[in-house]
């Protein structure tokens, strides 16, 4: 019985809501996009939300308001999902990589100083599986020198910080609705702002640059087409009204997992810090250092054999062909991205996953590895990290 790698939650409610669209003459452009974008902003409690049709559409449309020339600079993380440095090339700027935290995996802070130039003019810090990164740290270091931020939040909706919800507090936030989040619409995403003049320069963008007025065959600058349609808002207005019900079903499965798999002394999760709630994205294992990079692709192949779905989230950035090729990166540029990228395993994980499910998958992934180590050398216990240093995240001493 094969056990997919993610699976929405759809209830009547949003089969209702989809309908109920369907039944109208407002397929696009309607009330439901309208009322989405009111609902997500209030949930995060934003001025503004301009719904568009990828989380990828939403971190193009940030890049392109916060106007950078031809090479200016953009910090960000290399263990992402690879949207998170495309957009950056979208508009001709270069990203800046820095290396992850070995416990959170998300971008190190301490790091920043690093790889500041004067082409420097903003950061891109993504919160990582729906950990949250150390923003305020991030945000401290960009305020002193009047860098923006921009904030991949694709993974991590409904996660909080030691300040509260994540996605409150940069200049632009952006969410994604593919059907592998926590809350989907089919298709979509979404940019949060406090900012008037970057929300009507995104709502103009998406729409095919037409201004204010409205007016169809005016076009005031450049623009994509890149709009949400009301059956997506309609889905989305639906998820959001379950969002406490999604995230909690996803934490019990996490904890299902974590029951059968924490004391494994062969793997490590991602340490969670005091006082942070994460957001179950993906449930995802790093394999202790002993095991290599073919062990865990080995790994891979036993448990697509036994049905289960399961990937290698994520494959570094900086040596996909076409980054390395263009910017020079080669294997050792980013040392902890790479040992942890060499060893992940994300397990199947979605809300409506049984316990019976968790079960097998955690059988089979303790099966596999007794086979690599059978056939490898003797493995030698490595002690879980589950909660960093205090200092790690805030920047302190
Ligand atoms: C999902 C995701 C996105 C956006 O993905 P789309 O498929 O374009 O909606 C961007 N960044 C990260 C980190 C993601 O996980």
């Amino acid at each position: 019985m094969h056990i997919p790698l993610s699976s929405p939650d759809i209830s009547d409610a949003e089969r209702k809501a989809v309908l109920q669209v369907l039944n109208t003459q407002h397929l696009a452009l309607g009330p439901r996009l309208d009322e989405f974008e009111r609902r997500m902003a209030s949930y995060h409690e934003r001025r503004f939300g301009v719904a568009v049709n990828s989380g990828t559409s939403a971190l193009h449309l940030a890049m392109l308001a916060m106007d950078l020339s031809p090479g200016d600079e953009v910090i960000t993380t290399p263990f992402s999902f690879v949207a998170s440095t495309n957009c950056i090339l979208y508009v001709d700027a270069m990203p800046r990589f820095v290396d992850v935290d070995p416990d959170t995996w998300n971008l190190d802070p301490e790091q920043l100083p690093g790889v500041v130039s004067d082409r420097t003019r903003g950061i891109l810090p993504v919160h990582v599986f729906g950990l949250p990164c150390d923003l305020k740290a991030i945000t401290a270091f960009a305020r002193e020198r009047g860098f923006w931020i921009v904030e991949d939040a694709c993974e991590a909706i409904g996660a909080y910080d030691r300040e509260g919800l994540v996605g409150r507090a940069a200049d632009a936030t952006v969410l994604a609705f593919y059907p592998n989040k926590q809350m989907t619409t089919g298709e979509g995403g979404m940019l949060l702002t406090d900012d008037g003049r970057i929300d009507s320069l995104c709502r103009s963008l998406r729409n095919q640059g037409r201004g204010e007025s409205g007016a169809w065959l005016s076009h005031e600058r450049l623009g994509y087409n890149y709009r949400m349609s009301d059956l997506a808002a309609a889905l989305g207005i639906a998820q959001l009204g379950r969002i406490d019900e999604l995230l909690g079903k996803r934490a019990r499965v996490a904890q299902w997992y974590d029951d059968r798999l924490g004391g494994n002394p062969h793997m490590v999760s991602q340490a969670i810090p005091v006082g942070l709630r994460k957001s179950w994205f993906v449930y995802v294992i790093r394999l202790a250092d002993d095991f290599s990079r073919q062990d865990r692709d080995e790994i891979l192949e036993v448990l697509h054999r036994q049905g289960i779905g399961s990937s290698n989230y994520f494959s570094p950035i900086h040596l996909q062909p076409y980054i390395a090729e263009r910017f020079g990166f080669a294997r050792g540029d980013f040392p902890v991205c790479e040992a942890i990228a060499d060893r992940t395993i994300a397990l199947p994980f979605f809300g409506n996953m049984t316990e019976a499910q968790v079960e097998r998958v955690s059988g089979c992934l303790v099966g596999a590895l007794q086979a690599t180590e059978r056939d490898a050398r003797p493995l030698h216990a490595v002690r879980a990290r589950r909660s960093p240093p205090e200092s790690r995240l805030s920047g302190g001493a």
